[in-house]
């Protein structure tokens, strides 16, 4: 990562949070906010023979998450790594 771009991204006080958008049992479309979960289900209420994937959002988070984060984020999880440790 281009260091003037670390240190102004440190210097206004972002962070990165995990999310499903993050985590290896996530599944969204393109360009979508919504999607599922691949580890948990429940049962419809309205179809009761129907047993679903839980319906998530990328801003959402339980603590089941595993980290996946996609090869070309790997700058911003070297990033992410840093601010966990109170790097600089
Ligand atoms: S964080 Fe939890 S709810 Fe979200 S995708 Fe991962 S396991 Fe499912």
């Amino acid at each position: 990562m281009d260091e003037n771009k670390r240190l102004k991204l440190h210097e206004i006080g972002y962070v990165l949070h995990d999310t499903c958008a993050q985590c290896i049992y996530s599944q969204f479309n393109y360009g979508s906010d919504y999607g599922t979960c691949g580890l948990f289900t429940y049962e419809h209420k309205k179809h009761a023979d129907s047993t679903r994937q839980l319906s998530i959002n990328r801003s959402g988070w339980c603590p089941s998450f595993i980290d996946e984060r996609l090869p070309q984020d790997q700058h911003f999880a070297e990033f992410k790594k840093g601010q966990d440790h109170g790097a600089s």
